[in-house]
């Protein structure tokens, strides 16, 4: 079998994260084409920074990588595995990715440390664990003196820092954040932009961050450029 006829399965090397290829996702019964043939490999420790206009795509490439929906054609893989067949896809969710969004997420009804202890409940952590673990998260993102708050007596900046201590919960060593910055202030903006930078340089974490605003992404190791469904560039700095 010469290389031509091999399955489209990448050559993900033992450093390669995600590989895609050929990659299309389709809503609507095709009527909307999401995206539309993307090609890339992602490596261990990267921290890519996805840029493009609003409805390029984004946030559905982000979607696939965290297999929250499946592609339409093409292949996916997640180090050496196939993220269309995974049998536990919940599993993988759990504890290879970590998700940040731009609406934060968190439970309302739940204070900042409970918020924090929620993906350790599939665990096997016993209660004490659990919540000494949760304690040390909301340190490590500067929240120590809001632990016992609810999400509604926090500012924007503070409910991202939960929303992140928490994904970081299950030790996952990919980050996934769509638009991770976009309800905050500049201010704000720059000091979640620089927890995401230094968890990617202290815990080697991979991290692939969506954003439109470019000054953000400016902080990420390699840009890639969205335009309707496609890539149209992908920079490494040197
Ligand atoms: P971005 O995050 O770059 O703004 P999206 O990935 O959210 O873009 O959307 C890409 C395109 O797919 C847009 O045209 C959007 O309207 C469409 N789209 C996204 N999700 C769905 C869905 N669940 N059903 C139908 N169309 C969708
Ligand atoms: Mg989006």
């Amino acid at each position: 079998m010469n290389a031509s006829t091999l399955p489209s399965k990448p050559a993900a090397g033992r450093d390669c994260v995600f590989a895609a290829a050929g990659l299309k996702k389709e809503y609507d019964e095709g009527q909307v084409q999401a995206l539309r043939g993307v090609d890339f490999q992602i490596m261990q420790g990267e921290f890519v920074a996805i840029i493009g206009p609003s409805g390029c795509g984004k946030t559905t490439l982000l979607q696939m990588l965290g297999a929250l929906d499946l592609p339409s054609t093409g292949s996916l893989y997640y180090r050496n595995e196939s993220v269309q067949d995974l049998k536990d896809a919940a599993g993988y969710r759990a504890r290879q990715i970590a998700f940040v969004f731009q609406s934060f997420h968190l439970l309302p009804t739940f204070t900042a440390l409970e918020n924090v202890q929620m993906p350790m409940l599939e665990t096997k952590l016993g209660r004490a664990d659990r919540e000494d673990r949760a304690r040390r998260l909301l340190k490590s993102v500067g929240m120590e003196h809001r632990m016992n708050h609810f999400p509604a007596k926090l500012s924007g900046g503070e409910r991202q820092r939960v929303a992140i201590a928490r994904s970081l919960a299950n030790n996952a060593p990919v980050l996934l954040a769509d638009e991770p910055t976009g309800n905050l202030d500049s201010e704000n903006a720059q000091l979640i932009l620089e927890l995401l930078v230094r968890l990617h340089r202290e815990q080697s974490m991979t991290v692939v961050m969506v954003t439109h605003d470019l000054e953000i992404a400016q902080k990420a190791s390699r840009i890639i450029a969205m335009k309707d469904g496609r890539i149209v560039s992908d920079s490494a700095k040197p």
